[in-house]
Order: C-alpha cells, then structure tokens, then sequence
C-alpha cells in the first residue's frame, strides 16, 4: 500500500477534477503542488482556497514538473501530449488521473469496497448508468451513479456512505490515465469518432475505451452490431473465467441480450436450464423506445444481470428511469412543428441517432468539430432534411458537407456566435419548417464556443422557443 505522507505530489490542473484530488491528497498528509497551465480570475480564487489549506500552487505554468515530484494526478481533460507528461515519463514518475487515484484509495482504512459496474462508450454513457443504477436500486441494492456523470468518485469512495454496488460511467481520457483499475463488470456501448483532436488517432481513442475490460472479472459487455467493440474484447486480458457477452436490437444469439417481438430478452444469463431465454422487460417500458435507447437499455441489463440481478429488477428498474434534461427532450409544439432539443448531441454519432427520428427535419447544428468528419453524417441524414440552420465557430465544415452531398437542401448560415444567435436561429428554423416538421437542435458538435457547456445551449433554445412562441399567441 502507498504510504502518503510525506509523498510529494503534483496535481495538474484546479477545477472539478483538480481541487478535490489536492485536497484529499494534502489531507492524507501528501506535500501537494497543484499546478495550473490558467492564472485567470477563476484560477487565482481557487488558487486562494488550496493556499489557504497549506498547499502550493502555481499558476500560468503548467508544463515543468516540480522538483522531487513522485506522483503526478492529473484532469483527465490534459492532453497525454502535454509537455507536463513528457518531463513526467522522463524522471520516471507515474501519472495517474482522478479515477486511478479513487481506484488506489477505495480501500483506505480498511474499508470494504463496493464493486464497479462501468460503462464507457462514444455515446449513451450517461443515460446508461442511470439506468443501471435505477435497476441495481429497484434489486433492493444500496447504489449511486457516479463518475463522469457529474459525482466525484473519490467523494463517494471515501465518503461515509456504504454501497453494494457503483454505477460509474467512464470517459475515455478518464481511462486513459487509469492503468489499474479492474471492474467487476463493464460495457463499450458504441465506437465513433470523437475527441480525435484529444486522442490523435482512432487506434488510440479505440485503446483507451478498450482499458475498461481490462481485468474484468465475471462480465465483458459489448455491442453485437458494432464490431469495434467485439473487438475490444477479444483484445482485452480479463480474468479467467470473464464471460463476452453481446447486446442486439435483433434476435439475441446464445450469450446475447436481444429484442423479440418487442421484448427485452436475455439469454446469457439463464438461471432455469429448461429455458434458453429469461424475457426482461417490454421495449415501451424504456423512456424514450428509440434503437439507440434500447441498445441503452440492454447494455444496462446485462451488467446488472452479470451482478445477479432479477428479471423482475430489470423492468422495474427501466420502468423507473426517466431521461435527463437535453437529450432528445421535447420543448414545445409551436405553429403545428415540435422543437425537440437534444443538445447532447455533441458529436456525429449522437446525432445520427437523433436525426434517424425524426422526419421532415429542420436542422439545428454547429459549434465546435473537435476534429469530426461530417459526410457520413449528412449523406445517410440528407433525405430527412427540410432545411439545416448553422451557428458556431466551426459551422463551415458542416456546411461544405451539405454542399458536397445535399444540395438542394436550404442552408441558413447564420455567421454568429454570440449568445443571442440561438434566438436567431429558432426564428430562421420556424421559417423552414412545415407544419408537421421537427425542429431539431442536434449541434453535432462541442457547445463551448457559444456556450458554458451543453445544458446551457439546451436552455438557450428552450428560451428561445419559448420566445417564439410567445411572439405567436
Ligand atoms: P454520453 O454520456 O455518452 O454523452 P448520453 O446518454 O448523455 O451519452 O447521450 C448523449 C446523446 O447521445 C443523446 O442526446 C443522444 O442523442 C445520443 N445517444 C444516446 N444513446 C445513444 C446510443 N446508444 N447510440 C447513439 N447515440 C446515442
């Protein structure tokens, strides 16, 4: 076990991550510098903060590693590339991030650790690990959803509370700095391209979804109609004994989850020998019944069927779960169109899934590419498109792409990025639409040159509309 006194660390970067994990380590008796590559307004008070617990920062300079550091726990969010790494892999210190840190901890003080369900995945984490914990929680079980999902793991690993059992949804850069951890059960929902600007290449974003098998012990779960993620498993080294097993929207194969006749089934995890299938739940006991979502839904049942949960538990859990704010979220119905805000949509993958829902559609889109190719995108989407309105800093990529391959499909390429171009926006995309079209706000792409984050983009359009409907009556 690691001794931390005395252990001379380096946190890089303040913020959600960051503050935390100083102050955890400096409470365990560590000598903590946290390092910070900003040294604006923000910085400096939570600068004022860590210094007033005794630990040293330093601001504006986050690429020199401090003399004598033994440990760097970084954000997640820092590029593996960062010059920080480089001086780190040189002096031979290891670089954990949040989760290995919550991973090495869990055991402190003797403590008895709940097991971790994971899930990672380009897309659907979130919703998933709700669900998840929805079932665990209707199986009678003391859980949490936690993670990237906005719960701090070294909070609830070393907080009082007691658990059976975690949800925790996983990143990608999170588990690219978590070389140890080993979960009881875990799930890649999808693979798509995305954060290719973080990751450098596919191959590597690929890896590092792929760590979250690593190690598993009775479940590696994966997405039979994405063979990237089959491939991921048969790639990973798992306890003996691990079991891969498949999730479908077809008829499941033995050692699958599928849909039959509009049931949720299971035949990877029969008790009774006399059958060869255990019948879960209906699909319109998932909220919303979407593909994308009963894949969801799917893959959370078999983690939790892998933990040993009822089939009883598994509906009763789904039947629960309700959908979180900006995914595929109904706002309003205004002048015969509905305005649908899935402003999580923040990359191609997500969006397809939105835009397979829908038609006619007026399209909503642009912000940040993060790198994204958009052709596939608009290829298979440009049939269903009444109209696209752009907004965003990288809304041209978007647009070259609804040249190439849609171009008879009206274009309003609103060159803003202000925050009242949302507003705009709603008003150029009520002028596309037809009564019985949708109105979708689908970005394909990251909020932050607009926006603080994707909830307020989702806000902006929501006020937006409900602007515009006010403006009507
Ligand atoms: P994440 O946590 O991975 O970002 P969310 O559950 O928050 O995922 O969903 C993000 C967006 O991705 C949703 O708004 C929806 O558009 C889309 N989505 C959800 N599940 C899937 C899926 N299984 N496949 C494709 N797209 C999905």
């Amino acid at each position: 076990s690691t001794t931390w006194q005395g252990k001379r660390v380096t946190v890089a970067g303040l913020g959600v991550s960051g503050m935390p994990v100083a102050r955890v380590l400096n409470g365990l008796g560590a000598v903590v510098t946290a390092v910070s590559e900003g040294a604006d307004e923000r910085s400096r008070a939570q600068a004022a903060e860590l210094e007033a617990q005794g630990i040293t920062v330093r601001l504006g300079d986050g690429a020199t590693l401090p003399e004598g550091t033994e440990l760097v726990v970084t954000t997640p969010g820092w590029r593996p590339d960062k010059p920080l790494f480089a001086a780190a892999a040189e002096a031979g210190v290891p670089v954990w991030g949040d989760v290995e840190l919550a991973w090495r901890l869990r055991e402190l003080d003797g403590r008895k650790p709940a097991p971790w369900l994971a899930v990672t995945g380009t897309n659907g984490k979130t919703t998933t690990t709700r669900m998840l914990a929805s079932i665990l929680e209707a199986a009678g079980l003391r859980t949490a959803a936690v993670g990237n999902i906005g719960v701090s793991l070294l909070d609830v690993v070393l907080g009082e509370t007691e658990y059976d059992v975690l949800a925790v949804e996983l990143s990608s850069y999170q588990l690219h700095w978590a070389p140890s951890l080993r979960a009881h059960s875990a799930a890649v929902l999808n693979l798509a391209p995305d954060h290719l600007d973080w990751h450098g290449t596919m191959e590597a974003y690929a890896a590092d979804k792929g760590r979250i098998y690593e190690g598993n012990h009775i479940a590696c779960v994966y997405n039979a109609q994405d063979a990237a993620t089959e491939h991921l498993v048969r790639e990973a080294d798992v306890e003996e004994g691990c079991r891969a097993i498949g999730f479908t929207l077809a008829t499941p194969g033995p050692s699958q989850l599928g849909v039959v006749d509009g049931i949720l089934v299971d035949r990877a995890f029969v008790q009774n020998r006399q059958k060869n299938a255990q019948e879960l739940a209906e699909v319109a006991d998932v909220d919303p019944p979407a593909p994308h979502n009963i894949a969801n839904a799917l893959a959370a049942a078999a983690l939790a069927r892998a933990f040993g949960v009822e089939p009883r538990a598994v509906r009763d859990g789904l039947r629960a779960f309700r959908p979180d704010a900006h995914r595929i979220e109904h706002v309003a119905d205004v002048a015969e169109v509905a305005y649908v805000d899935d402003s999580k949509a923040t990359n191609t993958h997500a969006t397809e899934a939105s835009l397979a829902a829908y038609d006619p559609i007026v399209w909503i889109a642009g912000g940040l590419a993060k790198g994204a190719s958009f052709d596939e995108l608009v290829q298979r989407s440009a049939k269903r498109l009444r109209g696209v309105v752009l907004i965003g800093a990288e809304r041209h990529l978007i647009a070259e792409a609804l040249a190439r391959h849609a171009p008879e499909v009206p274009v309003v390429d609103l060159d803003r990025t202000d925050t009242g171009a949302m507003s705009a926006a709603v008003r150029e995309a009520a002028g596309l639409a037809r009564p019985g079209d949708t109105v979708l706000l689908a970005p394909a792409c990251a909020s932050m040159d607009m926006f603080a984050n994707y909830n307020k983009r989702g806000e902006a359009f929501a006020e937006a509309v409900r602007e515009l409907a006010a403006g009507r009556a």
